[in-house]
């Protein structure tokens, strides 16, 4: 079986090339399945029946998503799903949705995507990471994600205009399926998201930094740093050895050089454990005067028992952050009534 969604636009074109089609027959594939999302080959009317029936023949397929479970906030602008793919797997993607703020704006419909079921790098905060590692996603899975989304917004008008790679699962540790579905995903002949709209997050993996920073694309990086010392990061990331602080800032750094986009550092704080002021002056030591930005999350709860700090903990490591010159945000949680929020993703427990 191969899915349609797997193809970058370039081999469509070679698709119906060597199955002796013209080649603007590969465009009256591409433009539907990504305007349109049709469930089935034969939902694509303007394609003749015979090369319908061809490609059929051929096992190909088209999306593989199949929504199983749906869970909206209560303010309606977070959706959880639950999709199952093909081989039996089951992953969850979450919607959400920013009205335009009060100085104007335009809305916008951020998803965020899974890459792997579960996560090897076992971080001790995240439920995914609980949860241990299960399987790699294919681009086509990402990208149905995606699709599955962007069929929901055009029934209400809309459409997704941004893309995080914060779901379940390392992107650097599924570097090649999780590239060609950015590429897909970005391509102006495929689903046509600005490079700029996405985002890629990762645990600090630097030959994965370094890979992407030479793929010639305009994509947002965020490093999930979580401690200024390898001491600490240790006992939070515990697979973190082979990417030491120093080299995962290096690599931000590297990043920022070759692609002028610059990089933002994201640090879950845990209330007694890495909030403290004097660990928020060791990171703005370590962070300033490198351009980067800090985002801030307050822990959400999952099974563990890390505690989120008090909004005045938080306040007071972004000042001492803030007076040191380094940029910092404080991520404003959506979702987490309906563990949808930063790492409560796992697919063992529904709900
Ligand atoms: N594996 C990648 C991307 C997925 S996790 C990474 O770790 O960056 C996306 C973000 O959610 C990361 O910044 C991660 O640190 C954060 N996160 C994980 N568990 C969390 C929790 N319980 N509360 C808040 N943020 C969490
Ligand atoms: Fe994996 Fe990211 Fe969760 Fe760590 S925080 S276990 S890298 S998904």
């Amino acid at each position: 079986m191969a899915d349609l969604y797997r193809l970058l636009p370039e081999e469509m074109e070679q698709l119906v090339i060597d199955m002796g089609y013209p080649r603007y027959r590969a465009d009256q594939i591409l433009l539907p399945l990504y305007y349109k999302f049709p469930k089935d080959i034969n939902d694509i009317p303007q394609l003749p029946k015979k090369l319908r029936e061809e490609l059929t023949e051929a096992g190909y397929t088209i999306g593989s998503a199949k929504e199983v479970h749906r869970v909206v906030s209560n303010n309606g602008d977070v959706t959880k799903l639950l999709l199952d793919l093909t081989d039996e797997n089951s992953v969850e993607t979450v919607l959400m949705q920013y009205a335009p703020s009060k100085i104007g704006g335009h809305p916008r419909s951020t998803i965020c995507v899974s890459t792997q079921i579960g996560c090897a790098m076992g971080c001790v905060f995240c439920a995914t990471g609980q949860m241990g590692f299960e399987t790699n996603l294919k681009a086509e899975h990402i990208v149905s994600q995606v699709i599955h989304f962007a069929d929901i917004l055009q029934q209400q008008g809309e459409h997704v205009t941004n893309l995080v790679f914060m779901g379940m699962g390392e992107p650097m540790a599924n570097y090649d399926e999780m590239i060609r579905a950015v590429r897909i995903l970005t391509h102006d002949r495929g689903f046509g998201l600005g490079q700029r709209h996405i985002t890629i997050s990762t645990i600090g993996i630097t030959s994965g930094i370094d890979k992407l920073a030479e793929e010639n694309l305009q994509v947002g990086l965020a490093i999930s740093l979580h401690s200024p010392n390898n001491e600490l990061r240790k006992k939070l990331v515990p697979t973190a050895t082979p990417n030491s602080v120093e080299e995962i800032i290096e690599a931000g750094r590297r990043y920022y050089k070759k692609t002028g986009r610059r990089v933002t550092f994201e640090y879950a704080l845990m209330a007694g454990i890495n909030d403290s002021s004097e660990i928020a002056e060791e990171l703005s030591i370590l962070l300033k005067g490198n351009g980067s930005h800090v985002n801030l999350i307050p822990i959400n709860p999952t099974a563990g028992d890390f505690k989120s700090p008090t909004q005045d903990n938080v306040d007071e490591f972004e000042r001492i952050l803030s007076d040191a010159g380094v940029n910092c945000t404080v991520r404003v949680e959506k979702g987490t009534e309906i563990s949808a929020a930063c790492g409560q993703l796992r697919t063992d427990i529904v709900g």
